[in-house]
């Protein structure tokens, strides 16, 4: 294996003073119930799973796991609850998502801590990113919530129901209000499940929900497993599934509600391009390729995880990127300077590690920084492979973790079809001085999101979504109100 053979470089990692972010007044229960009704209330089967730090491998609470029967319970809950919260004026719905809003900003500290105890995500992304594009998610859609009729002019919007979604581990608290906010605010009722891993700031969620006052039943938390997911989705009695995770789980989800009058969005995984142009700055696309594929962990469904760089600057940028690499501080998740995480779990490290021995066996040069990885809990030293082409199955398939494909190109012709040439089509960037060229690249990339000189940049005005494997439908923006509303 290669590692950096500059022994003398700047070590980040040996030069700053841990400062660990306080867990002191943050609430954590040994134990969580699931949300139904406006009540934490037992699961039927009186079942529980641990949920775990990964960084430690402890355990941090018991959890409730939903069952079929549960699953009932807040269906019926749903269904009870949407003819009162459908016929409220969109202006009063509103008040209850902006007061959601406001208590996510005030209580937005015991968030953060507990998203990176509960996920491995370091403190100063959970704090600076997660936590406050949540709360603005809801203050997006709470204004949306008494403008229907200027989003949708002359059409009657009605919402369609219950709606069960389901989300997964990497973003868990922002993709609870990229699920909920749209959702409540056209007038819909919704059984939430988070992943089994990262339950915790969803449960916070759920108190949260219920001092907002909302009516009971308009919001359901449900946790568990994937038959707990299963169960939501298979539930005769619920209207829409909205689903974001694996695309092996969407394409299960498309077949389970086949037939159905069901209606379905998916956003599943990625396999995002980034590429370098000759003329880009190249110090800031350097920092652009450190954030596309090492932020959070490289858990990101729209990662820059296939780079490619045109072949007169390759070897200046690689170069750079390997130096920013060694600067990486991967530990602590709760440490303020901690730049890489833990990875979320035992079986997404033994994925990843997976990923990197084909990338080793299928000839790719690796280099990874050198970087002191603690010694319990799930860590991985962020990756990257030379040498690589389109046939390699790193090339090809989402890893999910902190391991960069690197490619290079002469033409501009040459990447598009390279960056194309993918069953995926989520996400893209591009570096360039030329305005021109990213227009011209914009157009022919299959992506449904495209940074042009930046990456990984969200905003809860902006649409987000796929095409190709990488799903359907879009979240965020007015198009966000789509799914969620039926015309007559
Ligand atoms: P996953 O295994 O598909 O799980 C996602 C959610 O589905 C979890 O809550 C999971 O529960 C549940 N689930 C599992 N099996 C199910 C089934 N048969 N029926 C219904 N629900 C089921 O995905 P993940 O590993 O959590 O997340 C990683 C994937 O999500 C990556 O592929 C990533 O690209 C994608 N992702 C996409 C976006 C996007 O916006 N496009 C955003 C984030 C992540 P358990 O946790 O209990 O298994
Ligand atoms: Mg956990």
């Amino acid at each position: 294996m290669q590692k950096n053979e500059n022994k003398n470089m700047f070590k980040a990692s040996w030069t700053y003073d841990k400062a660990p972010e306080s867990t002191d007044h943050v609430q954590i229960k040994k134990e969580y119930e699931l949300y139904i009704n406006g009540k934490f209330t037992k699961p039927v089967k009186g079942k529980y799973f641990d949920t775990i730090n990964p960084s430690t491998n402890k355990k941090i609470a018991s959890v409730a796991e939903a069952t079929s029967e549960d699953v009932d319970i807040a269906v019926k809950a749903a269904r009870k609850a949407f003819k009162g919260w459908s016929s409220l004026s969109g202006k009063e719905r509103g008040k209850y998502i902006f007061r959601i809003a406001r208590l996510i900003q005030e209580r937005a500290r015991e968030f953060a801590v507990i998203e990176s105890l509960d996920g491995g995500k370091p403190i100063k992304e959970s704090r600076d990113i997660d936590i406050p594009l949540a709360a603005n998610h809801f203050f997006y859609y709470a204004g949306w919530a008494d403008k229907l009729e200027y989003a949708f002019p002359n059409r009657k919007p009605e919402p369609l129901g219950v709606v069960g979604q389901i989300i997964p581990w990497n973003f868990p608290l922002l993709m609870a209000a990229w699920k909920l906010a749209p959702a409540l605010a056209t007038g819909n009722t919704v059984v939430l499940k988070p992943a089994e891993t990262t339950p915790l700031t969803a449960l916070k969620l759920a108190e949260i929900i219920h001092d907002s006052g909302i009516p009971k039943g308009v919001v359901n938390i449900i946790t568990g497993a994937g038959e707990t997911g299963a169960s939501i989705v298979n539930h005769p009695d619920v209207d829409k599934i909205a689903f974001t995770g694996s695309t092996g789980v969407g394409k299960y989800i498309s077949n389970a509600v086949a037939g159905t009058n069901k209606s379905v969005t998916l956003e599943l995984g990625g396999k995002g391009a980034n590429i370098i142009f000759e003329d880009a700055a190249i110090d800031q696309a350097v920092e652009g390729i450190v954030n596309a594929i090492f932020y959070n962990q490289g858990h990101v469904c729209c990662a820059g995880s296939r780079l490619f760089i045109q072949e007169s600057v390759a070897d200046v940028v690689i170069q750079k990127l390997k130096d920013r690499m060694e600067t990486l501080i991967v530990g602590d998740p709760l440490d303020k300077n901690t730049d890489v995480g833990a990875i979320n779990s035992k079986k997404q490290l033994q994925i990843i590690e997976n990923y990197i021995k084909i990338g080793i066996n299928e000839g790719g040069d690796i280099y990874q920084s050198s970087c002191n990885l603690p010694k319990s809990g799930n860590w991985c030293a962020p990756t990257l492979f030379l040498n690589v082409s389109q046939s390699h199955k790193i090339v090809q398939e989402e890893i999910f973790g902190p391991v960069l494909a690197v490619q290079t190109f002469r033409t501009i012709s040459e990447v598009i079809e390279k960056a194309n040439n993918t069953p995926y089509g989520l996400s893209a960037g591009v570096w360039t001085n030329n305005g021109a060229k990213i227009f011209h690249l914009t157009e022919r990339l299959e992506a449904g999101v495209i940074w042009a000189n930046t990456f990984n940049k969200f905003d809860a005005a902006s649409p987000f979504g796929g095409y190709k494997e990488s799903g359907y439908g879009r979240e965020g923006g007015m198009q966000g109100l789509n799914p969620y509303v039926k015309f007559d």
